[in-house]
């Protein structure tokens, strides 16, 4: 379906609202492009700066079709999108990443199988894991597999859907306490750090792979990421960004797609998990390299060749929570010091439009770029002494 370039200003689509849509269509917008976003929320982050919003489901068939009619590509900011609405919109428009995609990355058994069967090609292997599908299986479980992290097959993000678990005992009452949905029991593995690799691959399947990035969560949400990671050695560099070059090209996907990794206490790197979008260890991009993360998906989706991943700075991202809005122990959001923070040498702030701050959302983020990374840190720890 439409095998064209498709040169500004045509439409592109976007199925959700949410941030990671918002900063495409921002990027989208500066290329010359007129951008359609499908999200079920009248107000939403993308909805805000869209040209047009449209107003349905995400299963909705004339919210699809007409997003599929004003569009010539549609992409999505977020997996959890129905494989099956993606497979409607591509009967009429080019759609990226593909459904087959989409569903893999949405189903961590899918995701584990599909690693797996990798392997030979991308050198990495995912955790030792088990399906859960009733109570007899946790009688089966290997004592290998324990301790371990029991996390819901679908819909898990920052940690949500996810209970850590020590005995047969532990697992059962978790497996109950998510009320018996299909789950993996994943062996908790010794971390010496966390990385993703940011990689994007064309429709004619070239592909590019962003420089390594070392991730630091903090509750299951991400912290900061760093690139260059001061942990990440070359070889691990290297073997990380060829296991990625080789899952994109083995799945086939045309788009941007993120992969987490685990690096083990003994060096071994490990295969976490994959997000078939741009993703928040990849927002370093917007400041620090010559194509955005979100600049790259608007030109795989729209067939134009794809852009230079070369980082012109050292950079740490911070993400920034609704916390900061809270002062210790008060339940009145006030503005954050953003004047302060933007005195910062090499400050670049991003804030998504949401106006109802609460603990643990996302609301925003800031990259430090700077001449050295050591630069970059220092005034990273400034923000946080400023934003408390
Ligand atoms: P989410 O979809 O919530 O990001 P992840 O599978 O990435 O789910 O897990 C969230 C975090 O939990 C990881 O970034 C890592 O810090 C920790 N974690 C997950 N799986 C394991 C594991 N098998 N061993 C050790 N830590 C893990
Ligand atoms: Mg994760």
């Amino acid at each position: 379906m439409n095998d064209v370039v498709n040169n500004p200003p045509s439409w592109l689509g976007v199925m959700g609202g949410g941030q990671l849509g918002r900063m495409f269509a921002q990027a989208a917008q500066s290329m010359g492009y007129q951008v359609a976003v499908l999200e079920p929320a009248a107000d939403c982050p993308a909805g805000q700066v869209a040209q047009r919003l449209v107003n349905a489901g995400y299963s909705d068939a004339n919210g699809l079709d007409e997003l599929a009619r004003q569009c010539v590509a549609v992409t999505t900011e977020f997996e959890n999108v129905p494989a099956d609405s993606l497979s409607r919109l591509a009967q009429s428009v080019f759609v990226a990443p593909n459904a087959h995609g989409v569903s893999v990355a949405q189903d961590r058994i899918a995701e584990k199988r599909f690693f797996v069967g990798c392997a030979p090609k991308s050198g990495v292997m995912p955790a030792p894991h088990k399906v859960i599908a009733a109570l007899e299986d946790i009688d089966a479980i290997s004592d290998d597999l324990l301790p371990g992290i029991l996390k819901t097959v679908r819909m898990g993000y920052d940690g949500k859907g996810q209970v850590r678990v020590k005995s047969r005992d532990d697992v059962r009452n978790a497996f109950e306490a998510m009320g018996q949905v299909t789950c993996l029991l994943e062996k908790m593995l010794p971390l010496a750090y966390e990385v993703s690799v940011l990689t994007a691959r064309g429709a004619d399947g070239e592909s590019v792979v962003y420089p390594i990035a070392e991730n630091v969560h903090r509750d299951g949400i991400l912290f900061t990421t760093t690139v260059p990671g001061p942990n990440v050695s070359a070889q691990c560099a290297k073997a990380a960004q060829d296991a990625a070059t080789a899952i994109v090209a083995e799945l086939g996907y045309v788009g941007v797609l993120c992969i987490e990794f685990f690096v083990l206490t003994d060096g071994t790197l490990v295969v976490n998990e994959m997000a078939p979008r741009p993703h928040n260890s990849g927002h370093y991009t917007i400041d620090a390299c010559a194509t955005s993360q979100f600049a790259q998906q608007v030109r795989a989706m729209a067939r134009l060749p794809l852009g230079d991943v070369r980082q012109h700075s050292p950079a740490v991202m911070l993400n920034i929570l609704g916390d900061v809005w809270f002062e210790d122990g008060s339940d009145t959001p006030r503005t954050p010091a953003w004047d302060k923070v933007l005195g910062l040498p090499g400050a670049c702030l991003h804030l998504y439009g949401k106006d109802d701050p609460r603990r643990g959302r996302k609301m925003g983020h800031i990259t430090f770029i700077a001449a050295t990374l050591d630069d970059a840190q220092r005034q990273l720890n400034a923000a946080c002494a400023i934003l408390g």
